[in-house]
């Protein structure tokens, strides 16, 4: 098979993995022998902030695996092919000369062999970094199978490296990818997170994704496990991936999931990485959802009208994030702003990047509801508002 073709097999198969938090594809440049290439150009976020474009591919489609929401897997008649290193890595250095890309997302399917394709990754990374001299932006898959020598390489060659958990639990897992072992994962996520915390090798960051919905697991389930990652074995990030159905696979029938839930997802996600919300600010319904109509902020002060209206002239960092449409940067910037003049009209608070429409509803300002207090969901009435609920 031509390296066209390969890459074209081999980069479509890439998108589903989202571990390397990129976005849409870049499109709209020039012509040029390798505009093939262009729509596998993605902008990636940087453990240590800003995006970069990045090559997303695989080292190989084939796989020895069969999980059910897998469009790779092996039960599916496909196109199958594989990248050498040399070629790989010849192939993503033309890219890096003509200003392309910075950095590579190398993930893969297990191969015909694990440990073969482990060192493929590796002798990639390797041939980059020590032939190549490329000092940007690497990012390497971490294969369940794959032993502790590849992880310690790996470390050292990649800013990021990902293990795919899938599932939030072990009998989750095993309802939809059998060739799986859970712990063994979590183990490989807990080893890389101590060499991480331990040893100032590249790898500054590990992230790791969840196919949400294809277990039918719930949103507490999922939680429950990102904020054990986050908290026990140093995860940078967990990626959330709304199942969607392929045809010729064993969930060709199931439900796609709406990417709402996926969005909501993200959005507690966010609350309890830099919120300081904890678990149980997190309110689910009786299957253990989230709400798919209200953001997960807006829903916890919905449950807590005691804690409203905030005196914006008085509150706290910690309260006044968790209003629906204050965030960290504009909480701390009407703070900055705050030790200057106290504010005296809602208008000004646009200056922090504050979106008014949303907090309104649960501001004071010198003492003053907002000229749009009729639509509040809270009683304001001064009665209510001597009554504590004023900060
Ligand atoms: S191991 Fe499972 S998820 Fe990964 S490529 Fe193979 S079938 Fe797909």
């Amino acid at each position: 098979m031509d390296t066209e073709k390969k890459i074209s097999l081999l980069a479509d198969s890439a998108r589903f993995d989202l571990s390397c938090s990129c976005g849409a594809p870049e499109t709209g440049r020039v012509r040029d022998p390798l505009e093939p290439l262009y729509k596998w150009i993605y902008p990636a976020s940087l453990p240590q902030g800003g995006v970069m474009p990045v090559l997303k591919i695989l080292m190989t489609n084939q796989c020895v695996n069969s999980c059910k929401y897998c469009f790779i897997c092996t039960d599916k008649e496909q196109a199958r092919a594989s990248f050498e290193p040399e070629e790989l890595s010849r192939l993503f250095m033309s890219m890096v000369k003509k200003r392309l890309v910075k950095g590579i997302f190398l993930s893969s399917a297990s191969g015909l062999n694990v440990t073969r394709t482990m060192d493929k990754i590796i002798a990639t990374a390797e041939i980059l970094r020590f032939r190549h001299r490329f000092r940007g932006y690497v990012h390497l898959k971490i294969l369940p199978g794959a032993d502790a020598g590849h992880i310690e390489k790996a470390l050292h060659l990649a800013d990021r490296v990902s293990v795919n958990l899938e599932a939030p639990n072990a009998k989750r897992l095993e309802n939809i990818a059998r060739g799986k072992n859970y712990n063994e994962l979590l183990s490989k996520i807990k080893q890389i997170g101590n060499l991480i915390r331990s040893r100032p090798g590249r790898a500054r960051s590990q992230t790791t994704q969840f196919v949400v919905g294809a277990a039918r697991e719930s949103d507490k389930e999922l939680l429950l496990t990102t904020t054990q990652l986050y908290k026990d074995y140093n995860l940078y990030r967990v990626y959330f991936s709304a199942f969607q159905p392929f045809q010729g696979t064993p969930l060709e029938n199931l439900q796609p999931v709406p990417l709402i839930r996926e969005h909501r997802l993200y959005q507690a996600d966010f609350l309890l990485r830099k919120y300081g919300f904890r678990l149980d600010d997190i309110f689910f319904n009786n299957t253990g959802d989230l709400s798919l109509d209200k953001d997960p902020k807006t829903v916890w002060v919905e449950h807590h009208p005691e804690m409203f209206p905030l005196e914006v002239n008085k509150a706290d960092l910690g309260q006044l994030i968790r209003i629906p449409g204050i965030g960290p940067l504009s909480a701390r910037k009407l703070l900055d702003l705050r030790v200057r003049s106290k504010f005296r009209r809602i208008g000004e608070l646009r200056s922090c990047g504050i979106r008014i429409e949303q907090a309104r509803n649960y501001l004071l300002v010198s003492g003053q509801y907002s000229p749009h207090a009729e639509q509040m969901k809270f009683d304001f009435s001064p009665a209510a508002a001597s009554s504590g609920g004023i900060q």
